[in-house]
């Protein structure tokens, strides 16, 4: 497989540092195929009234480059941005609000809407079973009250169960997180049927929520945890996932968990070519992703 290193941030600048550069790269990638017209769906346009915009002949209706993508209506510089988008896809740990409002000079409740915008499209295409070994845990993690910032005595209990891919050499593969509203064999099974390939080896604890799965993934098994020491990897990579709920995001609550998880294991899962966001058409799914209203934003509840 061809693997390219990515964009370094001082190359993701020079390419995407002026709102002239991010308007034409939006430009180029919106009309790539040709334009047409969504009103009359005409295929000849001229140069709109703003630059950049694009007027149908026949109809006279005009359209931005960032209508109908991500980044429409954005308050600030598109610049910003487009910066924003490579933090959150391509550090590390990600990026949280405070530090995003810092670094670009926006106010946090306009960092942390953008943020959330790009979560709600970082969810797993469905398109990658995971399949060999895969071990299935469940835990449970604080979350804090609505309204409320931080931990604290009064802190709900969210569930999760997540399922990691086990490769041959041992090291993990690819993995996935789901908030659930309890253990019940009909909760488990969403993680299943979203993302574990049905010939998969499924190896979980014994906890009897997993049985009748069994029906369905015929080679699933159940050891008994000693303590979590037979499943060293799923417990380093739970350990690791709260770690960064906890330190980053202190502030998640239950309904947002889960673009949280889905913001991880997005990350997680492109951890080697995290930086190929160009190349490997990361930038391009934010592009073509319809702009979340505040409203839709607030209710994202999972
Ligand atoms: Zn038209």
């Amino acid at each position: 497989m061809k693997t390219t290193r990515g964009l370094s941030r001082r190359e993701f600048e020079s390419r995407f540092g002026t709102n002239e550069q991010c308007m034409e790269f939006l430009t180029n990638q919106k009309w790539e195929g040709g334009f047409i017209c969504r009103v009359c769906h005409h295929s000849q346009s001229r140069v709109g009234k703003k630059c950049q915009f694009k007027r149908c002949k026949k109809c006279g209706t005009e359209e931005s480059p960032t209508a109908h993508t991500l980044f429409h209506k954005v308050k600030f510089d598109i610049y910003k941005a487009f910066g924003m988008v490579y933090d959150i896809l391509t550090s590390k740990k990600g990026a949280n609000t405070i530090w995003l409002a810092e670094r670009y000079e926006v106010s946090q409740n306009t960092a942390w809407l953008f943020k959330r915008k790009i979560q709600a499209y970082m969810g797993s295409s469905k398109n990658n079973l995971l399949s060999g070994i895969v071990h299935v845990d469940e835990f449970e993690i604080g979350t804090p009250k609505t309204g409320q910032q931080g931990r604290s005595a009064t802190e709900n209990k969210s569930r999760v169960v997540i399922a990691v891919e086990i490769l041959n050499d041992g090291k993990v593969g690819n993995a996935y997180g789901q908030v659930i509203k309890d253990f019940s064999t009909k909760s488990l099974k969403r993680i299943f049927d979203n993302q574990i390939d049905t010939n998969a080896q499924v190896v979980t604890d014994g906890w009897r929520g997993y049985s009748p799965l069994k029906r369905i993934y015929k080679r699933l098994t159940q050891e008994l945890s000693n303590e979590g020491k037979n499943f060293p990897e799923i417990h380093i990579q739970i350990r690791n996932l709260k770690n960064w709920l906890r330190g980053t995001h202190s502030f998640c609550e239950a309904k947002t968990l889960q673009d949280y998880l889905n913001e991880y294991f997005y990350r997680f899962n492109r951890r080697n070519h995290r930086q190929n966001i160009v190349e490997n058409g990361f930038l391009k799914r934010f592009l073509k992703a319809k702009s979340l209203t505040y409203y839709e934003i607030i209710n994202l509840a999972t």
